[in-house]
């Protein structure tokens, strides 16, 4: 299958407009590398349909789409409300309960039974993506609060609420979170994301749980509180990726700072070698128009200008009226700024203290010789996948090419910008496995005689290890 040449890559979260298999098939053509279930919406029996359609796809057209698992996490919301809405009105005072009730414009119900412990007078509360805004002005402690209406408005059923300035003491996984995580993990799903993370234990209990189950999915640490954001450091430190999650972000920080906010944590991915996702309204308008805001063009090549390793969409291809040309879209943008002003390749500070220093070392020397010698590939063989985060996170000119006999790892690492993966399970001799894979490249057309191109491996080849080799190779 004929599948666009980019290095960032494409998440598209599926829903009811991307179900089927004829449509998923088409956007995986337009260039689609990860595929993300979100956990706030839709039945267990929907997303089991649309994982079986994806690893379906993968043995058929020896694709590596992976699945990224998407938790809803410590989300708060209000109740049911009468009439399907109640208006709020400025300067008026209302009563947030946790007994559940239909609200009206006495009280609402909201979902979070320690919020009349957790809140204190002052504190904002933002409703509907921070559409309506209120302040508390007293709590009871035990089940009610009063607040005053800042920003009124029409307030619908089960609507999101944001907590700007409280210390929610939620546990980072819910119990929907844990049944929707057995789920994920029994279908081995590659990546699962974790929202409203806000210190590195929600990233590490999540991972003690991923381990006990013997599974090797990976975390992706969605950033969209101001905790977070304090303690981003030892969040990055932990997970294995990130998700700029700029819908919530933007609701629960001053939205004008969003956009710093984006680039501090890419740069800081980018020294980490974690992979890093630019999420939310990348392509907003056309849920309903076939065109995008020249603004959100600007949005998509300025992330990718950034270094994200992919972007992603949410409404635009769940429930968008033009899934297929937004995926369209999106390839042509980061083809024609990846083709004409991308800045490939930075030369890593390594830091020898690290217990990885000479494998970092090694992985780093290749990424330089491929850019001194003009090559057309990076060849790498792992077995952790551990070579293609380090070779991907410096963005080299040459494309990355990663062989591994495990099949999971190569859906894992379509997350990586410039990463393209395949199977290889005859690892032989040095020298064999070398040439075997050099060829398999040639036959592919991916690489043709008298490239240069840098193979690295760990030798011997057939124990698993650091990679510890670099071979400069003209392609016969
Ligand atoms: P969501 O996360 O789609 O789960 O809301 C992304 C975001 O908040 O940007």
């Amino acid at each position: 299958m004929k599948i666009p040449q980019k290095r960032t890559k494409i998440v598209a979260t599926l829903g009811p407009a991307t179900s089927n298999k004829d449509v998923l098939l088409s956007l995986i053509k337009s260039g689609v590398d990860v595929c993300r279930l979100n956990f706030s919406h839709g039945k267990q029996e929907d997303h089991q349909k649309v994982i079986d359609i994806i690893r379906e796809i993968n043995n058929k057209y020896k694709t590596n789409i992976g699945i990224l698992a998407d938790l809803q996490g410590p989300k708060i919301r209000i109740g049911l409300v009468k009439d399907g809405g109640i208006n709020l009105i400025n300067g008026t005072q209302i009563k947030i309960t946790t007994n559940e009730c239909i609200g009206d414009d006495n009280q609402i119900y909201i979902t979070y039974p320690a919020f009349p412990q957790d809140v204190k007078a002052g504190e904002v509360i933002l409703l509907d993506d921070g559409k309506l805004q209120m302040r508390v002005v007293e709590t009871n402690r035990k089940d009610t609060v009063i607040c005053e209406v800042v920003h009124g408005g029409i307030l619908t059923s089960r609507k999101g609420v944001n907590l700007p300035n409280t210390k929610v003491s939620i546990p980072s996984l819910t119990e929907e979170d844990l049944v929707n995580l057995d789920f994920a993990l029994a279908n081995d799903v590659e990546w699962i994301g974790l929202s409203f993370v806000r210190k590195s234990e929600d990233i590490i209990d999540l991972k003690r749980i991923i381990s006990r189950s013997g599974k090797t999915s990976r975390v992706i640490a969605k950033i969209e509180k101001p905790e977070a954001i304090d303690n981003i450091d030892s969040i990055i430190a932990v997970t294995d990726g990130v998700m700029v999650a700029r819908g919530d972000l933007g609701v629960e920080c001053p939205m004008q700072e969003v956009p710093v906010l984006q680039k501090m944590i890419i740069q800081k991915c980018s020294k980490a070698s974690k992979p890093v996702i630019v999420a939310t309204q990348m392509l907003e308008s056309m849920i309903t128009t076939p065109r995008p805001t020249r603004a959100e063009v600007n949005d998509v090549a300025n992330s990718v200008l950034d270094g994200a390793d992919a972007v992603m969409l949410s409404g635009e291809t769940s429930v968008g009226d033009f899934p297929q040309i937004v995926i369209e879209t999106m390839s042509n943008i980061i083809t024609h700024v990846e083709n004409t002003s991308y800045p490939y390749y930075k030369n890593k500070e390594l830091d020898e203290n690290c217990p990885t220093y000479m494998a970092d070392a090694v992985c780093s020397s290749a990424v330089f010789l491929a850019d001194k010698t003009k090559a057309a590939g990076i060849i790498a063989m792992t077995s952790s996948g551990y070579t293609a985060f380090q070779i991907s996170s410096q963005r080299p000119k040459a494309n990355t090419y990663i062989f591994t006999s495990n099949r999971n790892l190569l859906n894992t690492l379509s997350l990586l910008w410039g990463v393209r993966g395949f199977y290889y399970d005859k690892f032989d001799s040095t020298d064999k496995t070398i040439s075997e894979v050099n060829n398999i490249l040639k036959a592919e057309k991916l690489v043709e005689s008298g490239d240069v191109v840098i193979n690295t491996a760990s030798i011997p080849i057939q124990k698993k290890g650091k990679t510890n080799m670099i071979k400069v190779n003209i392609i016969d």
